[in-house]
């Protein structure tokens, strides 16, 4: 095998790195085609009081209905837009969806509080703001409270005092807006105080194995201490067993979303899913 001279390695280099940009470039156009050509759906997660089984709000996730390779999810297709203004106006169809979605329910008698999840990039563009006051503005007949952005730990950190005016004037608007993936990123405490208002949404890590892993029961059990602490809300995701929903009662958690309650599903799906749910008997029994 021959050894490649110094030039070479850079020569070999510039190709894979054009190829990359290329292959880059090639699928942002192809999502761009997409969300013009109307191919993403939001699929909607039930969140619920597992004490009283009140049905609290939804999540909406993104899918992106390809027309030859199914369901895409959005580990797939988001990376790739990422830091990229695609993001932002995909950001806008879900927000404008979402609210689309909340009005039809609304009118079919079913008032669902509808969690949206939002980007690092999005979140921090400096129009954010204004153009969620105006997406709101395009849905009079919504209440903004009806509407909860779901910010990952990490993006919110990128530039706090960005976010903590966000989170204000979210607060001023009644829009709800709550820390996703909380325990997985190096939220402070000091953070936290600067974020009022915050919800806190525990990472799924911490559930799965918290009827084996002692460790991650304390990490539970100190998040769901903390937001009593600070007055926050507290969501548990991941709960896909009735025993982790029990668990998580015990400690003091009682919302909770997870495939042991329902797997995000279209929302024609909603209404009928929500006619027929009632909690494991478990759960309004557990102290
Ligand atoms: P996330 O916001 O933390 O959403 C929860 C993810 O966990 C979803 O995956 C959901 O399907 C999955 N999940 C729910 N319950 C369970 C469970 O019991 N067990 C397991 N193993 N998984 C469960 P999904 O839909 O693939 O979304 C992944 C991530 O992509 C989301 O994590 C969110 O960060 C992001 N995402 C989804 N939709 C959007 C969107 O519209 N905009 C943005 N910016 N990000 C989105
Ligand atoms: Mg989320
Ligand atoms: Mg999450
Ligand atoms: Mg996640």
């Amino acid at each position: 095998q021959a050894k490649l001279t110094g030039k070479n390695r850079y020569h070999l280099f510039d190709i894979a790195q054009d190829r990359k940009l290329r292959g880059r470039h090639r699928s942002l156009t192809r999502i761009g085609r997409a969300l013009g050509a109307q191919e993403f759906v939001l699929h909607y997660q039930p969140k619920v009081n597992m004490r009283s089984g009140v049905v609290v709000g939804v999540e909406a996730l993104i899918r992106w209905q390809h027309p030859h390779d199914g369901l895409v999810g959005p580990g797939v297709f988001l990376p790739v837009i990422e830091h990229h203004a695609l993001a932002i106006e995909l950001g806008e169809w879900v927000i404008d969806t979402a609210l689309c979605q909340i009005e039809v329910w609304q009118r079919a008698g079913l008032p669902l509080p509808v969690s949206v999840n939002i980007g690092a990039h999005h979140l921090q563009s400096q129009i954010f703001m204004d153009r969620l006051r105006g997406l709101l503005a395009t849905h009079p007949e919504v209440s903004p409270s009806m509407l909860e952005l779901e910010v990952l730990e990490t993006s919110a950190l990128e530039n706090i005092t960005h976010v903590a005016r966000i989170v204000e004037s979210c607060a001023e608007l009644g829009v709800s807006f709550a820390l996703d993936d909380f325990g997985t990123g190096y939220c402070s405490l000091a953070y936290l105080k600067r974020l009022p208002h915050a919800r806190l949404k525990i990472d799924q890590l911490f559930v799965r194995d918290m009827l084996i892993d002692p460790e991650d029961r304390a990490i539970l059990e100190a998040v769901v201490g903390l937001a009593k602490a600070f007055r926050r809300g507290v969501v548990a995701e991941g709960v896909e067993t009735a025993e982790q929903g029990s668990a998580l009662l015990e400690l003091g958690c009682e919302v909770a979303q997870g495939f042991g309650i329902a797997r995000p599903m279209p929302a024609e799906h909603v209404p009928l899913w929500l006619s027929r749910w009632q909690p494991p008997a478990a759960w309004s029994g557990a102290a």
